[in-house]
């Protein structure tokens, strides 16, 4: 087991002949096992397609992602979750017509069963250990008090933490968050922060874009910055903050 658990390549992405991620060069960056990743950049920086390439949701033009040692470049989502990734969306995704509880479990089978199982009648003794894993993650991210209800009544700010509680219910190894902060109030994002920062003692490996550099910069460890697509710097974010080039391109004079 190395110590790098994630390694992009001279990974590129063009749609069609537009190179969103990638630059001239390719884009290449490593993270270490149990490191906390910022993933900054100005909107079309390329953040988001660069977390689509590393989950699966699209493969990249060329180059190679690497996770644990197996390259999973034209994986699909549903492999790249079995590996142990996890992610959150930009904007939330939610099933409409379940509860938030049944939004949790829904991403859940009995481990030595598979869905199949539930169909076959051998659901039962699983379901009420998956029931309280999915309302301790609920508990965990304050929308315990809301199982019940359908998630369209969930504001955007819970919508998100709702996302998160379906990842903890998982517990990825190495997880993804797409602007987890946006739309969320500062009661909310104090807990969220906690969760993080929790996720991290225990060793889970994360990587987090976010507008909100307040957030992100107490409790990222390294932090990798974009522009048009290529790295434009990559460091401790005491330095980043005060990198001339991320200055001018990003964080303004
Ligand atoms: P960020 O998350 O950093 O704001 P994105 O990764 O969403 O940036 O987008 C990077 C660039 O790629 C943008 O110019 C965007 O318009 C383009 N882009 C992203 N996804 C697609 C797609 N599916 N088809 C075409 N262009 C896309
Ligand atoms: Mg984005």
């Amino acid at each position: 087991m190395t110590d790098t658990i994630l390694e992009l390549d001279g990974v590129v992405k063009e749609f069609a002949g537009f190179r969103a991620v990638g630059g001239p060069q390719g884009l290449s960056f490593s993270l270490r096992r149990g490191g906390f990743l910022g993933l900054i950049g100005p909107n079309g920086a390329g953040k988001s397609t660069t977390f689509n390439l590393i989950s699966g949701v699209m493969p990249p033009t060329a180059g190679r992602v690497t996770f644990d040692g197996t390259d999973i470049s034209r994986l699909s989502t549903a492999e790249t979750a079995a590996l142990g990734l996890g992610r959150t969306f930009q904007t939330p995704r939610a099933f409409a017509s379940l509860s938030v509880l049944d939004n949790v479990m829904a991403g859940l089978a009995h481990p030595a069963e598979g869905p199949l199982a539930a169909l076959l009648g051998r659901w039962k003794p699983a379901e009420a250990e998956l029931t309280g894993r999915a309302e301790a993650a609920l508990e965990r991210v304050g929308l315990i008090a809301r199982r019940h209800d359908s998630v369209a009544n969930l504001s955007g700010g819970e919508l998100r933490m709702l996302e998160v509680a379906r990842q903890l219910v998982r517990a990825p190894r190495l997880l993804l968050l797409d602007e987890p902060t946006a739309g969320v109030d500062p009661t909310l994002q104090g807990k969220l922060s906690e969760i993080l920062a929790g996720l991290h003692a225990a060793g889970t490996t994360l990587v987090v874009v976010e507008h909100n550099l307040g957030f992100l910069m107490s409790l990222a460890d390294s932090v990798v910055v974009l522009q048009n697509g290529a790295l434009l710097a990559e460091g401790a974010p005491a330095d980043i903050r005060r990198d001339p080039a991320v200055i001018a391109a990003y964080l303004g004079a």
